[in-house]
């Protein structure tokens, strides 16, 4: 009685934020659902006949679940997924009571995969709930640390999650994350590992941005005989006391980037899987390898696989492409150093002047905390820009750590969101490239204005 009232209850709330316009309305369903029935997500996630995923990690969550889930589908599995960002308990209740009947069933329930986001602290909690068949890990980088104090108290929390998890449970580990690799040796059941082995896409030198540099079993510091981004790589323990990366399953054996998307190879037992995504960036050819290293632990075949990827199209605001008056404008989310800096890399790898405007927001979903953009290589930008504009309301923090990167004749610092964007756009030269970098509370302020404009040609010159 309680669940089905939980489940009624939720889907109400959810149609009539809807009708509100209150926004995608997820949380405020969940959280009711929740209040009336507590154990909604243990009791429903028991009905799902192909059990649950928990995709996490500090970056590429959402893009990976994404990927993953076009590649079930194409397999011929239902999934139950969360909304992207909605990936607290209250956001797994809510997709839950969403996808179930009235009766508290799933029409389908032999094909239905619950396929869950879950944000880094909530692991536990969630794997407790759902009692996954499989978890998936991306990487583990400094963010956002005023929520979460430091990174090792991150991996201490995976740490106690993956014990529990019991043996029928597979973990999916990136070989490239010291830390993520790490959790191979508390886990009681599988791990498989997925990897870049196309070393051409290393990058030189170790970065500043690296968040797992000391050997957790001695202490050492990491060697690194290849660096992708970040502390991403092939490394070893210094000390060699035994702890190195593991050769993975799942293997990036090629990575080709191109302007508007990237071309990968990956091999696998039983087969190749080649794919061609619009996703730019060595960290989204790790999102793919990540979907396609959970693909296959849950069985899926290369051939599934690769018609999934092909369906798919960018997450909702991580990477998106509009056109503004005349202008091509590309939305990339950054919110942490490894993230920036790999966006900024990818921006600058042609070697053309580019058009580059940076929104700083210190909302609680961006970090209260901005200190990060310190260990940020701005200095990539050097001599590759033409414009540079700055807001956010941390925009003079940005301001003064591009000043030391030495880009202060380039920096044009407006507070105001419109205003900016208004001016980055008036300093491309039609037909020529914006790309706008906010971190997430400005992301959706931004992608509010650009939907607007893009359906006005030359906004700005009569506003
Ligand atoms: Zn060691």
């Amino acid at each position: 009685m309680r669940r089905i009232a939980a489940i009624a209850a939720a889907k109400v709330t959810a149609a009539l934020s809807q009708r509100l316009k209150m926004g995608g309305g997820t949380a405020l369903p969940g959280l009711i659902a929740e209040r009336i029935d507590p154990n909604i997500v243990p009791e429903m996630a028991r009905r799902l006949g192909q059990g649950s995923v928990i995709v996490t990690g500090t970056n590429g969550k959402t893009t990976t679940a994404r990927l993953l889930r076009g590649i079930v589908r194409a397999a011929g599995l239902r999934p139950v997924a969360n909304r992207a960002g909605s990936n607290l308990m209250r956001g797994i209740a809510a997709a839950l009571a969403q996808a179930a009947g009235l009766d508290g069933g799933f029409a389908g329930a032999k094909r239905r995969l619950g396929l869950f986001e879950v944000d880094e602290a909530t692991v536990p909690e969630a794997a407790r709930a759902l009692r996954p068949r499989l978890v998936l890990f991306t990487n583990l980088f400094r963010d956002q640390l005023d929520r979460y104090g430091e990174v090792e108290y991150v991996a201490a929390v995976w740490r106690d999650a993956v014990r529990t998890l019991g043996d029928s449970a597979t973990v999916v580990l990136n070989a490239d994350d010291p830390s993520i690799a790490a959790l191979a040796r508390v886990a009681t059941g599988q791990a498989l590992f997925y990897g870049v082995e196309d070393t051409s896409r290393a990058s030189e030198g170790l970065e500043h941005a690296a968040d797992a540099r000391w050997c957790s079993s001695c202490g050492s510091e990491f060697v690194y005989s290849e660096v992708f981004y970040g502390h991403l790589g092939h490394w070893h323990c210094g000390a060699n006391c035994g702890v190195a990366r593991r050769s993975p399953l799942v293997v990036a054996t090629r990575i080709e980037m191109e302007p508007e998307g990237t071309r990968l190879m990956i091999t696998m037992p039983g087969g190749d899987v080649s794919a061609r995504l619009p996703l730019t960036g060595l960290y989204n050819a790790y999102n793919v390898l990540a979907a396609v290293a959970a693909a296959v632990a849950l069985g899926i075949e290369p051939e599934a696989i690769e018609r999934g990827l092909g369906a798919f199209t960018a997450a909702f605001g991580r990477q998106e492409r509009l056109t503004v008056g005349g202008r091509r404008v590309q939305v990339i989310l950054a919110k942490n150093p490894a993230g920036l800096n790999e966006v900024l890399r990818t921006i600058t790898a042609d070697g053309e002047e580019k058009d580059v405007a940076l929104f700083l927001n210190d909302g609680i979903a961006d970090g209260r905390d901005v200190s990060w953009i310190w260990d940020v290589d701005f200095d990539l930008l050097a001599g590759k820009v033409r414009s540079l504009t700055v807001s956010g309301n941390r925009a003079w923090d940005m301001a003064l750590r591009l000043k030391y990167a030495g880009l202060d004749s380039l920096v044009e610092v407006e507070e105001d969101t419109a205003t900016a964007l208004r001016r980055a756009l008036r300093a491309t030269p039609e037909d020529g490239n914006l790309y706008v970098v906010p971190t997430y509370t400005a992301m959706l302020q931004v992608r509010e204005l650009l939907a607007r404009w893009a359906r006005q040609p030359a906004f700005w010159e009569t506003a």
